[in-house]
């Protein structure tokens, strides 16, 4: 936790205000267990370079469970307040309506007046 002294290594699952963490992964995503943001994974790219990823669920919520694969996946953004600033990051599958987010919505946050419906 925090150990932001070592540079990353292939692997590492990276918190961008947490450092290297070992991520949480009871959600929909691995994400940072302080903070709940989703862990950015450090991964080699086609040419070789070391670069962090987004992580993305493995299947949608719909009843067909679409693999969210490269391209059948829409990577959003929902401010709202109920995390105490902040937001949601929201993955819209491209075959159905399903739309799953991270960290989960908090209901008993303050109201948000932004229309948010799970
Ligand atoms: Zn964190
Ligand atoms: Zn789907
Ligand atoms: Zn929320």
């Amino acid at each position: 936790m925090g150990d932001i002294e070592r540079p990353p290594r292939l692997g590492d699952w990276i918190c961008p205000e947490h450092g290297t963490v070992t991520p949480y992964t009871g959600g929909v995503v691995a994400a940072c267990p302080e903070c709940l943001e989703p862990a950015l994974h450090t991964v080699h790219n086609a040419r070789g370079d070391q670069v962090y990823r987004m992580p993305a669920p493995d299947y949608c919520g719909g009843p067909d469970r679409h693999p969210l694969t490269a391209g059948r996946v829409l990577i959003g953004w929902k401010p709202c307040r109920c995390q105490g600033g902040g937001g949601h990051t929201t993955w819209s599958c491209r075959a159905c309506p399903s739309v799953l987010m991270w960290p989960p919505h908090d209901l008993a946050g303050p109201p948000t007046g932004g229309g948010w419906r799970l």
